[in-house]
């Protein structure tokens, strides 16, 4: 039996990469405007990070993928962001 491919993205804050769906997806819609994307189903380009306050920390220190976009996370996305990833921390031994 062959092993099944797990398709792998690199974190934007850690610069690891994982496994695409154990991080969190970040379309940029036509508009640029950047949307959290937890199904990974919005069309677009994107990014990815994982649900970690670490690694969002560093992402908006190092905005190297803001350059790559072409553009400046706004306060708003970084506290959307925040929430969504606050949300990811809490689900432990959830059912
Ligand atoms: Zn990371």
């Amino acid at each position: 039996m062959k092993g099944k491919h797990i398709p792998m993205r690199t974190c934007v804050g850690c610069g690891s990469a994982f496994p695409k769906k154990e991080l969190l997806r970040i379309a940029l819609t036509p508009e640029k405007e950047l949307k959290i994307d937890p199904a990974g189903k919005l069309p677009g380009r994107g990014f990815y990070i994982c649900p970690k306050s670490d690694c969002l920390e560093r992402a908006i220190k190092n905005k190297n993928w803001a350059k790559k976009f072409n553009l400046v996370p706004g306060q708003d996305l970084i506290s959307a962001l925040k929430e969504a990833i606050g949300e990811e921390e809490g689900k432990v031994g959830e059912d």
